[in-house]
């Protein structure tokens, strides 16, 4: 934690507890305090777990306490919440994207627009639309002999969402189970990733100055204040992140019995199919594979390749990097890694591969070196990979394709099932009865057809990991049921026959219990 990061910290805690005495003298005394602290910069002292714990408890309990005063909104008001959120993205997508830029180094600013300002937007936009149905109770079937009562389907607000959310689309993966946790009537509590400082500290702002405080809150800061948030009593907690992190917030938020979305990684295979285009293949998934550097959760991990094809499609990698990106090193297109921790974990991939016997092909369409500072990372094919190589175990999240090669679908499709689940895969064929066969033999989280990426944009499909990519959808009207207490409500009728079945049990019961029994 920088000490910049700590001195606002302890602002804000000042500031917090300024707001919460309820005596006025030392409310103002605490306001005071504060503001002396800011202004001459007293040498910052460490905040306690505990003291950072005890605040966010502190914010999640006004926020309950404003959940319950303020009842469940109408759709009237949740259509302005939605109409806000996409206002101020609207409103602030530039600098967003400028900041976004600034915390990994260099990203391309037609990226953000892309994933981070057209998805959300998208997202917020289609909620809008189906909110009156989405809300909308749901008459259900009675059995004869409950009648003439009625049964109903209510879809009621959970209360105060919890969302954590990465660095890689750090407003979309924020601001998307927002819309939908708004769009279902709750109440909601932010922590962005501390990888992204701008654009975590510039959300906080745009929230703070559209949503009440208590309605819409986002906490920064670290990695302890995401330990802190993770165990706060939520009504749901959203996680986007890490497989090894999810672990960790399911077990704080099964403390609580918070029931948890968990929006993983993984790594996602892209099967090519023996007749289709090697060129078509390799331009779409270098395009998914250098789309953000790689650092994409769904982005194609590596590729199964039938044997025999691995030279040609080599060629074609190289051909379609070319086209797309000319030149790395002063392409504005082509963006960054977030930080040099993340540098060096590729770079260690990319060396472990070597010293295991891969055949490297580094993609350097301009010829140029980039200096380990920009952070820009050749992208590299991984040829002859081999299971216990670091790029065939961890999810890889930056620019390096292994290419593994298959004899028949069949082997292909094993090796896919070999592995845990991965959150996306992508299959590149143009034969429907093959096609059929890989997705009723294998299991992702969700799939693109001849392409890569693209079903996490369709704004009516769910999204979400199964097994070790992650658990629960959201997105669409799943996000929305996810966010959503669905009650089931009989209502008894004036008149029924349902006090036959009462204590003291005698003739009428058993007569009753033949008949039904049958
Ligand atoms: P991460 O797991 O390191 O961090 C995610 C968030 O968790 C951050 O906000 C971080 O501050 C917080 N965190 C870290 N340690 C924590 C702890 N002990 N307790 C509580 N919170 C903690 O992930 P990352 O590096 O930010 O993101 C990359 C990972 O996210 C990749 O695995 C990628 O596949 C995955 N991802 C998944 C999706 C999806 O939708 N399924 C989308 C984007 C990224």
């Amino acid at each position: 934690m920088t000490q910049a990061d700590t001195q606002t910290q302890k602002t804000s805690t000042k500031e917090a507890a300024a707001e919460s005495t309820a005596d006025g003298e030392a409310k103002a005394e605490a306001k005071a305090e504060a503001k002396f602290e800011t202004e001459v910069k007293v040498e910052a002292v460490p905040r306690t777990a505990a003291s950072v714990e005890a605040d966010l408890r502190a914010r999640l309990s006004k926020m309950k306490a404003a959940q319950r005063k303020g009842g469940i909104p109408d759709y009237d008001a949740r259509v302005r919440n939605l109409d806000k959120l996409a206002d101020v993205l609207l409103a602030k997508k530039d600098d967003l994207a400028k900041a976004i830029s600034k915390d990994f180094g260099s990203r391309s600013a037609h990226e953000t627009l892309v994933a981070d300002i057209f998805v959300t937007l998208g997202a917020i936009k289609h909620a809008r639309a189906h909110l009156a149905s989405w809300m909308e109770s749901e008459s259900r079937d009675v059995a004869l002999t409950f009648l003439p009562g009625r049964a109903e389907l209510r879809t009621q607000p959970l209360g105060v969402i919890g969302i954590i959310s990465p660095w890689n689309y750090p407003v979309q993966l924020a601001i998307a189970p927002l819309a939908q946790a708004l769009a279902a009537g709750n109440r909601a509590m932010l922590k962005p990733s501390e990888l992204v400082p701008e654009t975590s500290e510039l959300m906080a702002k745009m929230m703070k100055e559209t949503f009440d405080e208590n309605h819409v809150h986002v906490v920064t800061g670290g990695i302890e204040e995401g330990v802190a948030f993770s165990k706060l009593p939520f009504d749901h907690l959203v996680f986007t992140g890490s497989t090894s992190v999810g672990r960790i917030v399911m077990r704080a938020a099964a403390e609580n019995l918070t029931p948890v979305t968990l929006e993983l990684g993984g790594k996602s295979p892209a099967l090519v199919s023996p007749s289709f285009s090697l060129a078509t293949a390799a331009k779409k998934i270098m395009q998914g594979k250098l789309f953000n550097a790689g650092q994409t959760c769904v982005a194609p991990d590596y590729v199964l390749l039938p044997k025999g094809r691995v030279d040609a499609f080599v060629e074609e990698c190289k051909n379609a990097t070319k086209a797309m990106y000319p030149k790395l090193g002063s392409n504005a297109d082509y963006s960054s890694i977030v930080s040099a921790k993340h540098y060096a974990r590729l770079s260690g991939y990319i060396k472990d591969a070597e010293e295991k016997g891969a055949k490297l092909v580094k993609l350097d369409p301009g010829g140029e070196e980039l200096s380990e500072e920009s952070r820009k990372l050749h992208p590299y094919l991984v040829l002859d990979p081999k299971d216990d190589m670091t790029v065939m175990q961890d999810e890889i999240f930056g620019p390096l394709l292994p290419i593994v090669t298959y004899e028949s679908i069949d082997a292909a499709i094993d090796f896919i099932n070999d592995r845990p689940h991965p959150l996306a895969l992508y299959t590149f064929d143009n034969d429907e009865r093959r096609i059929e066969r890989v997705l009723d033999e294998t299991l992702s989280g969700g799939v693109t057809v001849n392409e890569t990426m693209l079903h996490v944009a369709q704004d009516d499909l769910p999204f979400g990991g199964v097994g070790q990519s992650g658990m629960g959808h959201y997105h669409a009207k799943e996000g929305f049921d996810a966010f959503s207490k669905k009650r089931g409500v009989f209502y008894q009728s004036r008149l029924s026959g349902t006090s036959l079945l009462f204590p003291p049990y005698g003739g009428m019961l058993e007569t009753m219990l033949k008949v039904l029994l049958r």
